[in-house]
């Protein structure tokens, strides 16, 4: 029996790790399918307070998963398959072990959201990305296409014109939801060639198994057309990881967890922390503030149960 299992090993879990070993819970951690989250996606880092240089995205993720198990925490390799949270303990499935823990913090963050088109998923590793920073340097000289037009677009087409002959980056609006300062940016990339009110139909090269080009549509004036790409990089958000709580722990629409204040989810001992929660900040430091105080809630939650 363990006192406090926390999902996920992004900011959010090794913070709250950090927390709960210190505090002696002996946390244990499972980390999930994309290990260390999306900070392991990502490069520079520059807005993490104490790093005035900046850190390396897997680095710091890494550093704080050291922190941890210096002060006892244990991590798991593989996912949670199945959790029944209707009594206590509550009883998790995670790859083929079952555990049972008093407390359960969940830092499961969110995954990258594809278009859902049949050829972009046979695609997917073979031209198809949803990571410019795991795979741009694949593209070299090659023709880059981005899908959205939020700030992970705008990031990944400035961070792609470093290494593809051109990046086009194509929106379904004129309309942006990138800040101004990230949008500026990319406009003024002489690289990066912005493609409005458009869609892709279709991602070409299924049969060949590498992507050669899409078919695009124009919503305004309903032309469509073909172009080359050789890299197709979608962009267009992320979805929390909650569907194993489906039915158990209360979200919104879109499956992010509802809070109750502070870190408490509908169902007592259960936790929330960082972007499986929040919709709106999603930073670094706030996934970390999150699981700092996921951790102190079930630190307070076992010790008025006198464990
Ligand atoms: P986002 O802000 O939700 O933007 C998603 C974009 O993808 C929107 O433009 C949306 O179009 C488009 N989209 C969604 N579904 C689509 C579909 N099925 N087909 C075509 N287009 C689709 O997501 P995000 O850019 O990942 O940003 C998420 C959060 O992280 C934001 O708070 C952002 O500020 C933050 N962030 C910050 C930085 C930074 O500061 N360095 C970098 C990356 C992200 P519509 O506009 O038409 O809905």
């Amino acid at each position: 029996m363990l006192d406090v299992v926390i999902i996920g090993s992004g900011c959010a879990g090794n913070t709250a790790a950090i927390y709960a070993a210190r505090a002696n819970l002996k946390p244990l951690v499972v980390q999930g399918l994309e290990a260390g989250g999306q900070l392991s996606l990502t490069t520079l880092v520059e807005n993490f307070p104490g790093f005035p240089e900046g850190i390396n995205g897997p680095d710091l993720v890494e550093n704080m998963k050291k922190q941890a198990q210096n002060f006892g925490a244990e991590y798991k390799y593989g996912a949670l398959l199945d959790a029944d949270l209707s009594k206590r303990p509550f009883r998790l499935t995670i790859e083929e072990d079952q555990i049972e823990t008093r407390t359960l913090i969940v830092a499961s963050g969110a995954s990258a959201r594809w278009l859902g088109l049949p050829s972009e998923q046979k695609l997917i590793g073979h031209g198809v990305s949803s990571c410019a920073t795991c795979d741009g340097f694949f593209y070299r000289g090659r023709k880059i296409m981005v899908i959205g037009g939020g700030d992970s677009a705008m990031e990944e087409a400035n961070f792609l014109s470093r290494f593809g002959s051109e990046v086009t980056l194509v929106h379904r609006r004129d309309q942006f939801r990138a800040s101004k300062i990230m949008l500026d940016r990319a406009r003024a990339n002489p690289k990066v060639k912005f493609m409005l009110n458009t869609v892709v139909e279709e991602v070409l090269g299924v049969e060949a198994n590498l992507v050669s080009g899409v078919r695009l549509r124009n919503l305004a004036t309903g032309a469509a057309w073909r172009q080359d790409v050789d890299g197709f990089f979608v962009a267009i958000g992320h979805i929390p990881n909650t569907a194993v709580f489906r039915g158990q722990l209360e979200t919104d629409a879109d499956g992010y967890i509802l809070s109750k204040g502070g870190a408490r989810t509908n169902i007592p001992a259960v936790f929330h922390a960082g972007d499986v929660q929040d919709r709106t900040y999603r930073q670094a430091i706030t996934a970390s503030g999150a699981g700092c105080m996921a951790a102190i809630e079930a630190e307070r939650f076992l010790e008025a149960e006198g464990h």
